[in-house]
């Protein structure tokens, strides 16, 4: 039997009516893996060790790939940094703790941006993911491992992790959806720091059901973090059957569509939000001024939060410890921390220091948080008008790898469609809309996702405006039909 492409909830089905069993599933997926990731390039370790499964468990014999990033007892975690090479976690991290309490099996462990730093996954000191989509594209980062192996049938989901758009953005770009919630509804619990204001666990799927599925596994209050936000949500499964949006206001930002969103991700983006007219919503144009200052903010208070979270990786007390000579403290620290971290975690740490430093905090950092205050009002106001704002995800496709490479700042704004809603702790989503021309010599035709933004703590009237959506939209039955 196939599973390669069915959602999780689709197989859940099959195990439950007894045409086939979580064995059997597992085993399928463990060989696609074997098949595939020579050329995909994701898994950095592979849990091949098969079972018996709980089939009572709801999520018994469904195999997960786990971004890098994730802790999970005696699994290495890398970090896809040289840094954390040989970390092995002696505990989970709460997600992995509560998606294993729902039978979960982790499959394996995926490449991603080092420290989840990059948009493309090439920043990784291991393996580099590819775009399943493309050739020699890449799958978008940070996540783009988690993406690649969804996109590729590999695995049914994955989990990643969201900064300034790390799975919105890699979801986009892989034709899957990708789901990050308000910021402290997922435990950061054993998740690797990037951002610790910004940082957001969540899910890449075949579907918004499923990315819905995961979520009522995964959130909860969490003793053990500070920022997790009190109570438990549950999303009202009656949310899978509506069928319109008539009762849905959208706002379409302005600036969301500038003259350098490429011709052929407005188009397609143009078509969903028709689309979405047609379903009943009632959609308007507006401004969201404060969008224009997204990106300098985050480049000032991300890597203000990097440099501080990546101060412990000394080689003493934490990570990678040199072999190189050395004759003091200073110069033991630099051999560390040099051949521990690549060029762009350096390069973050080095901003990070200077915004932070003693000259220089009021007029960066503080000015920065301050700005970042206007911009979640900027949110607050557009939400009294209206339920959800849709944009593109990122202004391009899936582009060729080493094409941004050596110019960070390039890199840095093909996230400026996803970095609002981080700043601003929002739930969103990427929601596959379409294929669009690249605009390279090649033309190839690559996904394109739509990005559905909610105010804080309205994830189930996200997840049922993008399941609408979905359903209407038949992006699954096109995608298949490339496949070919
Ligand atoms: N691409 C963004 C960055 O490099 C976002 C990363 C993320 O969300 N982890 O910071």
């Amino acid at each position: 039997m196939e599973f390669a492409f069915l959602s999780l909830t689709e197989i859940k089905e099959k195990i439950t009516s007894w045409e086939t069993t979580s064995k059997e599933v597992y085993e399928y997926f463990l060989k696609q893996i074997e098949k595939n990731d020579e050329h995909i390039m994701a898994f950095h370790h592979i849990n091949s060790d098969i079972k018996e499964f709980d089939s009572d468990s709801l999520l018994a014999g469904m195999p997960l790939a786990v971004k890098d990033i994730f802790c999970e007892t005696w699994v290495p975690t890398t970090c896809a940094s040289n840094m954390l090479k040989n970390f092995v976690p002696p505990y989970d991290a709460t997600i992995i703790e509560n998606l294993k309490q729902a039978g979960m099996t982790s499959i394996g462990k995926v490449s991603m941006d080092e420290y989840a730093m990059g948009s493309t996954s090439e920043s990784s000191a291991l393996k580099i993911p590819v775009n399943p989509w493309g050739i020699g594209r890449i799958p978008g980062g940070s996540s783009g491992g988690s993406a690649a192996v969804v996109a590729a049938g590999m695995v049914p989901a994955a989990l990643g992790t969201d900064t300034g758009g790390s799975i919105r953005q890699p979801a986009s770009m892989c034709g899957v959806v990708g789901f990050k919630p308000s910021y402290g509804r997922n435990s950061r619990y054993g998740v690797v720091a990037m951002a610790s204001s910004l940082d957001c666990p969540g899910t890449l799927t075949h579907s918004v059901r499923d990315a819905g599925l995961l979520y009522d596994i995964m959130n909860g209050y969490d003793q053990r973090e500070a920022t997790s936000l009190p109570g438990k949500d549950q999303i009202d499964p009656k949310i899978w059957e509506t069928k319109d949006l008539k009762w849905v206001r959208i706002w379409v930002p302005k600036e969301y569509f500038e003259a350098w969103l490429d011709a052929g991700v407005r188009e397609q983006i143009e078509q969903a939000i028709e689309q979405m007219k047609d379903l009943g919503a009632e959609v308007k144009e507006v401004s969201l001024p404060m969008t224009q200052y997204a990106i300098a903010t985050y480049y000032i208070i991300m890597p203000a939060e990097v440099s501080t979270n990546l101060a412990r990786y000394d080689g003493i007390r934490y990570g990678h410890k040199s072999d190189a000579p050395y004759e003091s403290m200073d110069e033991m620290l630099q051999n560390n921390r040099t051949e521990g971290f690549g060029d762009e975690a350096q390069r973050r740490c080095v901003l990070g220091s200077y915004v932070l430093s003693a000259g220089y905090y009021d007029a960066y950092y503080k000015k920065a948080t301050q700005i970042r205050t206007l911009i979640i009002e900027d949110f607050n106001k557009a939400f009294e008008e209206v339920d959800m704002i849709v944009s593109p995800v990122s202004p391009s496709v899936a582009w060729k790898m080493g094409e941004k490479m050596d110019d960070p700042v390039k890199m840095y704004l093909s996230d400026a469609y996803t970095i609002p809603g981080s700043l601003a702790g929002l739930p969103g989503i990427s929601v596959p809309c379409g294929f669009a021309e690249s605009e390279d010599a090649e033309k190839e035709m690559l996904p394109v996702g739509l990005q559905i933004l909610a105010p804080q703590l309205h994830e189930e009237k996200l997840l049922e405006v993008a399941h609408v959506y979905e359903q209407a939209r038949w992006f699954r039955e096109e995608a298949q039909e490339k496949r070919k």
